[in-house]
């Protein structure tokens, strides 16, 4: 898990919350940095999904024209 400490703005993996920033030793200000990846992979995945789609249906429009 990941933690930002508030005194030195420096992020730092920890297993547990730490007692201290291992950087600066602050004792307060440290918080879990929870992970933004998820929502992004989601975004970008609903984004890939729409592309997809939108081309596919161009496809067939132009088949159906065609055809
Ligand atoms: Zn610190």
């Amino acid at each position: 898990m990941q933690f930002h400490c508030s005194n030195c703005h420096k992020m730092f993996d920890a297993a547990e919350a730490p007692e201290a920033c291992p950087r600066c030793h602050a004792e307060a200000g440290l918080e879990p940095h929870l992970p933004v990846a998820l929502p992004m992979k989601l975004f970008g995945a609903l984004l890939a999904g729409v592309i997809v789609s939108s081309g596919a249906a161009a496809l067939i429009g132009l088949f159906a024209k065609s055809g």
